[in-house]
């Protein structure tokens, strides 16, 4: 078990792609870490590269007391689990499990004893004997976490370990693999495109955009005050309602309508100032009678999304979505109000949130 710190961690491929742009971080003793962002942002770079599996072109990757940036991957204490699992077609469970031991040149017995003992932890008992094609999907992710927990790593380093399953089965296994990590305490890092995942799983997540870190927080950390717009566009199964607006005194305008200015905000804007006003569908509620301080529009379309629908208002031209509860779907082509919940609307100016909050946001 340690803390996995990165100092100014730069990887430039051959070819000049700049993977990785000067990154810090820390991640602490125990924790369960995402590192999410969209297709190409360097997720797997950063992963492989504290794997040993990349070199960094400049900067130091550190586990524990160690300064591990220029060791092979055998020598960092770390285990890894792949997207594709990555395992031996021609070689039984147990031997796919026992193999950083037998890298590890322990005897035979005594790593099929601790690939027995693994198996067991992990449910895999019966299965010791078969090969990896007469497993199913979701056994194979497990003989690849035991192989990943044989050797008892310091550190676990998943790269999309869930994406090859099917939907029901991801969720089991989601659940499984937050307890095991609970239970086994070793710091583990995870790659992710899919934020539900991370927001689930995760204690600390890192946001990831172009080789950079664009946030780094709790899962209600990133999902309530997104640092910046790029976080707030990529957090929220449905997307934050992000509208250009202007600053009025002690109002906004935005979508045509005179909205209140959010508290925090006061002090640091100015008359007519331009901001992004944003508000997540989820703080967005919907009134078929009017209120103050609210948008008035045109039901669009209603989409629902099982315990809850969400609304389409066009408010003169511009599309804001909330969210409705169960049995207060309004009709298409209603007229009616969003109203956003004080305390739950956000300004973003030069695309960084503007409150001087409390996230921690890596430069
Ligand atoms: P995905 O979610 O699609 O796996 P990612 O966030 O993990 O993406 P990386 O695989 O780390 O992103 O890639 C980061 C950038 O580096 C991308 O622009 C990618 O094309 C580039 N890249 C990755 N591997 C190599 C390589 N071996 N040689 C050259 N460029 C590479």
């Amino acid at each position: 078990m340690a803390v996995i710190t990165l100092r100014e961690l730069t990887k430039v491929y051959p070819g000049g792609v700049r993977a990785l742009d000067g990154l810090d971080l820390e991640i602490a003793d125990g924790e369960f870490f995402a590192l999410l962002g969209p297709s190409g942002c360097g997720k797997t770079t950063l992963l492989r590269t504290v794997a040993g599996l990349e070199t960094a072109t400049a900067g130091t990757v550190r586990i524990g007391e160690r300064d591990v940036t220029r060791l092979p991957p055998g020598d960092r204490d770390v285990g890894m689990v792949f997207q594709d699992y990555a395992l031996f077609p021609h070689m039984s469970v147990t031997d796919n499990i026992a193999y950083p031991l037998r890298i590890k040149k322990t005897g035979k017995a005594e790593r099929h004893a601790a690939a027995a003992g693994v198996a067991a932890e992990l449910g895999l008992d019966g299965l010791l004997g078969r090969r990896p094609a007469e497993l199913s999907g979701g056994q194979q992710q497990r003989v690849a976490l035991a192989r990943a927990m044989a050797a008892r790593p310091q550190v676990f380093l998943l790269d999309e370990p869930l994406s090859n399953l099917d939907a029901r089965l991801r969720l089991e296994a989601r659940t499984f693999l937050k307890k095991l990590q609970r239970e086994l305490g070793v710091t583990t890092v995870f790659v992710t495109h899919d934020q539900a995942e991370a927001l689930a799983m995760a204690d600390r997540i890192a946001v990831m955009e172009d080789g950079r870190i664009r946030q780094i927080g709790t899962a209600a950390e990133v999902f309530r005050r997104p640092a910046n717009l790029f976080v707030a566009s990529f957090i929220g199964s449905t997307p934050m309602n992000l509208v250009d607006a202007r600053v009025r005194g002690e109002e906004i305008e935005a979508a045509g309508t005179l909205v209140p200015l959010p508290a925090e905000a006061r002090g640091l804007v100015t008359d007519g100032q331009e901001v992004v006003y944003g508000v997540r569908p989820d703080y967005l509620d919907y009134s078929a009678t009017a209120a103050g301080g609210a948008f008035h529009g045109r039901v669009v379309i209603v989409e629902n999304l099982g315990s809850t629908s969400l609304v389409t208002l066009d408010v003169g031209g511009v599309l804001l979505h909330a969210l409705v509860g169960e049995g207060s779907e309004p009709e298409p082509d209603e007229r009616g109000w969003a109203v956003p919940r004080p305390g739950r609307v956000l300004l973003y100016r030069d695309g960084d949130l503007l409150d001087g909050n409390d996230v921690t946001v890596a430069a």
